[in-house]
């Protein structure tokens, strides 16, 4: 009987992550996604705590209690523009206690282990150690801890190949049953060292899709733990993680004009950043005061909003949404282009402007309202840079040349909130700063923000 509800509770569990998924997919019913997957992973803990073969609750009570600890400040004191290291670190929980279970499990069972189970606790440690290490490197990296520059050295490629040579080779000797604990725990440790040596040659602006990677890798030794252990809910949660965690760096990947392959063997992004500052240093961008923004933004028919990643540092959502409420009370429309690695997250904006209560209709993709750009009277750029920046489109030297971007340029004039003429995260010149159509509004986005408001109301 006990054994009948904790399969049902696996099953019902494994419908409200599918469930999750789907609703996290889309803007509006993303809330609800995270609250499904709450609720079944709940289940499945409660689950679990009932399985015949826990013989003392100790441990797990003091899992949970520092879990607890741990978790709390993680998932409300870290802001939302450091949520890539967060999920980094996060990851690094999962993977460990997938690579210490197939540690236990194969030193108490490796005599009895079927084949299918070896390959499974050896995928399952190998996967586990090197998400362990690559997003210890990640998240020191997008923290710059580390350099966030990619750190190579001659011959890397070939190294890390002939890393991951040998850990097959060694792979092949566990399951093959060869070698006893050492020969498992030299997996473990090479699995490791390639995890910091694949990530340690990528640069800081990859990052992103680097982390989406080891969340599959992550997800796919739950799935091996699930498949050793049999465990149903561990085996579909990580499959949907797994696959899920590579369909996004797919995506991400895609957006940052990535390539399949080097996706795939996590040998990108290392060309050096080989950037483009300074090339501006004759020109001069051109400021314009709020006042004068404030007249051209509340006469204009049709406004573009473009967020990025210095909105969300400025907190400025909610004094965008005042700001285009008061142009639609004049006659303007107004919507919000999105770049899909805008800010520091997959959704990041989305998250940001949901959170102000800004329509979701309002919202544009990249591919939907691209096409439209030249039709906007005003292209309002707010702490964005990377993703509007031509040289994307135009300069086969920049290192986000073939990265699709928001094409701003081609609206019939643009105005750029930011602070000053730092670069963004690729850390490379925008050449949209010194066009003839575009104006600079100087200052932190929602001090100009609320100044632009001001000024309108006083129209
Ligand atoms: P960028 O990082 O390119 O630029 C942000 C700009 O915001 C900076 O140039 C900065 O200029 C400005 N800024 C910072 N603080 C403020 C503030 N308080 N008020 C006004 N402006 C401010 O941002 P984008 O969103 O355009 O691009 C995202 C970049 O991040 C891409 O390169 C992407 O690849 C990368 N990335 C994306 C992730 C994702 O999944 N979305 C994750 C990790 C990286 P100034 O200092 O002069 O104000």
């Amino acid at each position: 009987m006990r054994e009948a509800l904790v399969q049902a509770s696996y099953l019902l569990a494994s419908v409200l992550f599918i469930l999750s998924l789907k609703s996290l997919s889309r803007a509006d019913t993303a809330a609800r996604g995270v609250d499904l997957a709450v609720a079944g992973m709940a289940i499945a803990i409660i689950g679990t705590l009932m399985q015949q073969t826990i013989i003392d609750y100790r441990w797990i009570a003091l899992g949970l209690g520092v879990g607890t600890v741990i978790g709390i400040p993680l998932g409300t004191r870290v802001p939302m523009t450091a949520m890539p290291q967060r999920i980094a670190i996060a990851l690094t929980f999962g993977a460990s206690a997938a690579t210490l279970v197939g540690i236990a499990e194969y030193h108490d069972h490796r005599e009895t282990l079927a084949l299918g189970q070896r390959v499974a606790v050896a995928i399952e440690v190998m996967l586990g150690s090197l998400t362990v290490a690559g997003s210890f490197v990640a998240a020191g990296k997008l923290q710059e801890v580390l350099p966030s520059k990619p750190l190579t050295y001659r011959g890397q490629n070939a190294a890390n190949f002939g890393l991951m040579a040998v850990m097959v080779v060694i792979l092949g000797a566990v399951v093959a049953g060869k070698g006893g604990m050492p020969m498992f725990y030299a997996l473990v440790a090479l699995a490791f060292i390639a995890g910091i040596s694949l990530v340690l040659p990528i640069g800081g602006a990859d990052m992103p899709v680097v982390v989406a990677l080891l969340n599959s890798y992550s997800g796919l030794a739950s799935a091996a733990t699930g498949f050793a252990l049999s465990n149903n809910v561990l085996l579909v949660s990580g499959a949907l993680d797994g696959t899920s965690g590579f369909l996004l760096s797919m995506l991400m990947s895609k957006a940052m004009n990535r390539s399949f392959s080097n996706v795939l063997f996590g040998a990108f992004g290392s060309q050096t950043q080989t950037a483009a500052v300074g090339a501006s240093s004759d020109l001069v961008a051109t400021p314009i005061s709020a006042e004068d923004a404030a007249v051209q933004l509340a006469y204009a028919s049709n406004v573009v909003v473009v967020p990025g990643y210095g909105m969300a540092v400025a907190q400025a959502q909610h004094q965008v949404r005042e700001l285009a409420e008061l142009i639609e009370k004049r006659g303007g429309e107004v919507r919000y282009a999105i770049h899909p690695v805008a800010g520091r997250m997959p959704g990041h904006m989305n998250v940001l402007l949901a959170e102000a209560n800004i329509p979701y209709d309002k919202l544009y993709d990249m591919d939907e309202i691209n096409g439209d750009l030249s039709r906007a009277d005003v292209a309002l750029i707010i702490g964005a840079n990377d993703v509007v920046n031509p040289a994307a489109r135009t300069d086969p030297t920049s290192p986000i040349y073939g990265m699709p971007i928001l094409n701003v340029d081609e609206a019939k004039s643009v105005i750029v909130l930011k602070r000053g003429m730092s670069v963004g995260f690729a850390g490379i010149d925008n050449m949209l700063f010194y066009q003839p159509r575009t104006r600079m509004l100087f200052g932190d986005a929602k001090a100009s923000l609320v100044k632009l408001v001001t000024e309108i109301k006083a129209l």
